[in-house]
This record gives C-alpha cells, structure tokens and sequence, in this order.
C-alpha cells in the first residue's frame, strides 16, 4: 500500500500532537512534532541567553543545535533530544511556553526547521504536527487537518496535563498563555497559522479523544483506499 503524509495543524494545545501520534501508531507511520523542534530552540536560546534581535548570533546559534528525536521505550513516547541531551521535560514548561512563539517567529529559524521537517517526511509514511505543515512545509500533504477547540476546553486538558508532571499552573495563566500564542502565531509575517483551504476542520471541543483520532483515521483511511 502506498503512504501519504498527513499534516495536523491547528491552535495551541487542542490536542494535536497526541491525535498525531495515536494516528501514527495505528498506521505504523512516523509522528513528528514539530512544536518540540520550536520549543528545542527555544530552550538553547534561553540558556544561551541570544538577543533575538541580533541576526548574527541567531545564525550562530542554530548551526550548534542539532535535534533528533529518540523513541522512549518505557514512556512509549517520541522524547526529544537537544545537542545529545534529552530535554523532553523541560521543553512543556512554561518558562519555554512563554519564549517559543517569538522565537518561531524569526525567518531563520524557520528556514532551519522547516528544511529538518521537509527531510523528515520525503518517503511518505509521515504524521506531522504543528501550524504550517498543510500550508508550508508540505503543501502536498495528501491529508490536511486542522484542529481547534474552546479556549476553556484547551486551557483546562493542558493544566490537568501540567499537573501530572507536577507543574502547578493556574487556569488564568494557562488562558493567557495560549491566546497569547495562537494570536502570535496567526499574525506572524513568517509562515502564520492559517487554515488552508484543502483542509478539513475538527472541533475537538466535545470530542473524546478516541473519536477525534478516528476521524483522522478515518479521512486517512479512504484517502489511502483512493490511491491503490
Ligand atoms: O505545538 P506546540 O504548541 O508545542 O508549539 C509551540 C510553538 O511553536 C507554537 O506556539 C508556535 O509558536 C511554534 N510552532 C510553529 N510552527 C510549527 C510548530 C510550532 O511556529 N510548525
């Protein structure tokens, strides 16, 4: 059977890159998140302290980082890796949550990534997530998707996700944080958050999870039917 490579773009924290990769699974394809290579960077910037406004040091620092994905065995998770050392943890919090968008706002920057992404992705077989996958990094993408859901729903399945891992945020913050972001992200001049028009919208707000990863799967599914 032939693959496809299916785009998942959509607001902050509805539930992308956990549907992208449930899919990924039931499809044996390959589940990148594109929102942690961002966050990658985001993190070697706040440790190296670069001055987003100074080209130079931007371009430097880019050509040290390297990012790679390894397959957790125990979490059965995707964890990422910055410069050999795993930073799966500290990318989700929210000092990195705060930084990320400005810095993904930056032209080189995303040059850098999206030329990793494109690498990533060029035998098909590829579940990618993120906010301009359908529009740039693979326009071709013979599935597009693109998820949204209630601010509130969104704010309140990240606050429970957060305290699982221990960091106790307030809903107010969380709020903030993602309409902050996805305002960000949407007026942009460098690749912004748009719907393109091949793709198909999902409300996740009063979907259980199961049911918004078997929409994919099902869009998937006849797609793949199509091309054989
Ligand atoms: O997906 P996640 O919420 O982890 O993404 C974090 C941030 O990375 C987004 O708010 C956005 O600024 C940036 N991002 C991006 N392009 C992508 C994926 C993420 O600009 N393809």
């Amino acid at each position: 059977m032939s693959k496809i490579n299916i785009a998942i773009d959509g607001l902050s924290g509805c539930g992308k890159s956990s549907t992208a990769k449930a899919v990924a699974k039931a499809l044996h394809y390959k589940f990148i998140d594109t929102g942690a290579m961002y966050r990658a960077v985001t993190l070697y910037f706040i440790q190296n302290d670069i001055d987003l406004t100074n080209h130079d040091q931007v371009m430097q620092a880019l050509s040290e980082i390297q990012i790679d994905f390894e397959f957790n065995q125990k979490s059965q998770k995707n964890e990422t890796i910055l410069n050999q050392q795993n930073v799966e943890e500290e990318i989700r919090k929210m000092d990195v949550s705060q930084k990320v968008s400005p810095v993904s706002a930056i032209k080189e920057v995303r040059v850098a990534m999206v030329a990793q992404q494109q690498e990533m992705g060029k035998y098909r077989g590829v579940v990618m997530d993120g906010r301009d996958i359908g529009s740039v990094v693979f326009p071709d993408a013979e599935l597009k998707v693109f998820m949204t859901a209630s601010t509130e729903i969104r704010a309140k399945r990240r606050k429970e996700e957060l305290a699982a891992k221990g960091e106790i945020v307030d809903l107010k913050d969380i709020i903030e944080n993602l309409e902050s972001r996805d305002h960000q992200d949407s007026t942009r001049a460098e690749s912004p958050l748009i719907k393109v028009e091949d793709a198909i919208e999902i409300d996740t707000s009063d979907l259980k999870f199961e049911n918004q990863v078997q929409k994919v799967l099902d869009l998937a599914i006849s797609h793949l039917e199509k091309e054989d």
